[in-house]
Order: structure tokens, then sequence, then C-alpha cells
């Protein structure tokens, strides 16, 4: 299974930019720009990766962004996940970034944007990997907050596929942002929300019926809700599942009580991502074989996995085509 999942052509859905920065690269750039961690080492910095909830890992997570500074900064550390992902036979990635984590530290939105940019541009001339970026808004922010950042983007708005919302999700509900997403489908962006992943099933429903997303990012909780689950599979709205990032945030217990599996048997469009691999130990390789191996998942239920990826990418049309005939070609040989 090792072998199958490792040759799996992928795609991922969930993954923020500023989640995957490995410690040598942060200490390697902390240097560069001469800014002071508050960790002797590499593995000091490691050991902190030990999270209870959510809120742990936000305060390392936001702490780590102090280091990116320049359009080389964020360059280097979106270049470094394309490697990762060519290794993990990654096809295409819709990338995730925090402009209100950079933009008050007078980091301006074009080297942000400028950056990630230049590396997926980079990553398609060298392997083939197409992208999609979506930009974040941080929902412990105020809605007012969140349309300024809209409004920055507008210069950028050819780069920018959609809109997200992520950070602390308690008490922060899809509701609050009702009207930035509103402005931002006026504008033709695409829409997804993290929801259901500490907070209630309520908040997956808000983010559908209020922010009319095109996907929800997790949605774990909406399994509480049987009404919520029939209207998930209706309508067929992906959601893009994390495993490890839920073992790791203690949102589920163990990998062996994922929901994932309960979803694809619910007929729930759930997707694999790796949402912050350098912090939650694994990318999309990785995330693949811990829900294979606890799960006791087969080939037939990995490959439902990668299709509704690439069924629930942003990516166009004839794109898509082309990933999902690698893929069945793919099935039909392993
Ligand atoms: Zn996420």
């Amino acid at each position: 299974m090792k072998t199958f999942i490792d040759a799996l052509p992928k795609v991922e859905l969930h993954c923020h930019i500023e989640g995957t920065f490995e410690p040598e690269l942060m200490f390697q750039l902390a240097r560069r720009n001469g800014v002071e961690l508050p960790y002797d080492s590499i593995d000091s910095l490691r050991e902190a990766y030990a999270f209870t909830k959510l809120q742990d890992f936000l305060d390392i997570y936001y702490q780590g962004m102090n280091v990116l500074l320049t359009e080389q900064d964020f360059f280097d550390l979106t270049w470094a996940y394309l490697e990762k992902s060519h290794t993990q036979q990654v096809r295409h990635v819709e990338i995730f970034f925090d402009p209100q984590g950079h933009l008050p530290r007078g980091v301006p939105f074009s080297s942000v944007v400028n950056g990630i940019h230049n590396a997926l541009t980079q990553a398609k001339e060298r392997f083939g990997i197409t992208s999609e970026l979506i930009m974040c808004f941080l929902r412990h922010l105020d809605e007012e907050d969140a349309i300024e950042t809209l409004n920055a983007a507008a210069p950028y708005k050819d780069l920018v596929t959609g809109i997200g919302l992520d950070s602390s999700e308690l008490g922060h509900p899809p509701s609050k942002f009702e009207r930035v997403f509103q402005q931002a489908r006026d504008q033709g962006y695409r829409c997804v929300a993290h929801a259901g992943e500490e907070g209630p099933a309520q908040y997956v429903r808000e983010a559908i019926r209020l922010l009319k997303v095109d996907r929800i990012d997790h949605g774990n909780n909406a399994l509480d809700d049987s009404k919520l689950v029939d209207e998930l599979r209706e309508k067929q709205i992906p959601l893009t599942v994390c495993p490890l990032s839920n073992t790791r945030l203690c949102v589920v217990d163990h990998m062996q009580n994922h929901p994932i599996r309960k979803m694809l048997d619910l007929g729930l469009c759930a997707t694999v991502n790796s949402d912050d691999p350098a912090y939650f130990g694994g990318y999309m390789t990785e995330n693949y074989n811990a829900i294979t191996q606890s799960l006791g998942l087969n080939k037939e239920e990995i490959i439902t996995l990668a299709k509704n990826g690439i069924e629930s990418s942003f990516a166009p049309k004839q794109r898509k085509q082309a990933l999902l005939e690698e893929l069945s070609e793919y099935a039909s040989r392993n």
C-alpha cells in the first residue's frame, strides 16, 4: 500500500503556505534577516510543536511568520513546499496565505504575493505542478479588517483565485464575515472557509448558507448533524480534510477514530490535505499513509479520495480532465 500511495498522483487543496515553514528554513531566514527567534536550536523549536488545541499551534504559527520579510523569503518558503510536493507526486496545489499576518508588520502585499507567485510559476515550468492561490482572512480580527485586506488585494486580483477564512474558529462564526464574502463573490473570487474543525456543525451550515462557499475546510463536526450531512451529500460540497492536523491538534483523539472513513461511507466528497505540514508531522503522502494504516482503507477508497481532490479543485476544466485521466490510468495499472 505504501508504494501505491507514494506514486499516487495527488492534489492538495488545503495548505497554508506559512504552515510549511520547516524549522531549518526558519532559522536560515531568521539569520538572513537578523530576526531573533525565541528558541536556541532547531530541536528546541521542534519540541515546542506539542499542541493540545488549535490556539497552541496558532501562537507558534504567528511567531514563525515574523521571520518572513522580503519577497525572496516568500519565494524560498513556497519553493521549499513545492519541491517537497514534487517528490510526493503532487500535481496540483491550492495554497492559502494570510495577508493579515504580514501587512501589519510592514511587509507589502506585493512582496507576499509576488514571492509566492514566482515560486508557483517556476514549479509549473520545472515540475508541471499547476496551482491556484487563495487569500485567507483571519477570523479573530474584525470584518472591517478583512474588507480592507480584500481592497488591498485588488491590484493582484489576477493572481488570486479565491478567498478563505482561517485562524481561531471558536467564538468567530462565519456569520461575522457575511459582507466581505458577498463583496468577494461579487468581484469574482471563489470562496472557501474553515468550519467544523473546533467549531460546531452550525458553523458549517453558516459557511454554506451565509458565505456561500464552494468548499468547506475541515468540516469534521458536520457529522454531528444528520440534516447537514444530507445537504453535504446531495450538493456534494467538498470537505478538505486534514488527518494529521486533526490528531496533532487533538480535534480527533486517535487516527483510528478519524471521521474520514465515515465521510466516505456516507457518500460525502472528502479530500486529503496536509494543512500545516511543517507543524503537524507530514505532507500529502504522510497523510494518506496515516489514514490508510489506521483506518484500513483499500485502493479503491484511496482513489476515490484522490479523485475527489481533483474534482473539487478550482483548476480549469481541461486541467482537471488531464488529472482525472492520469489518475484513472494509474488506478488501472496498479
Ligand atoms: Zn487550515
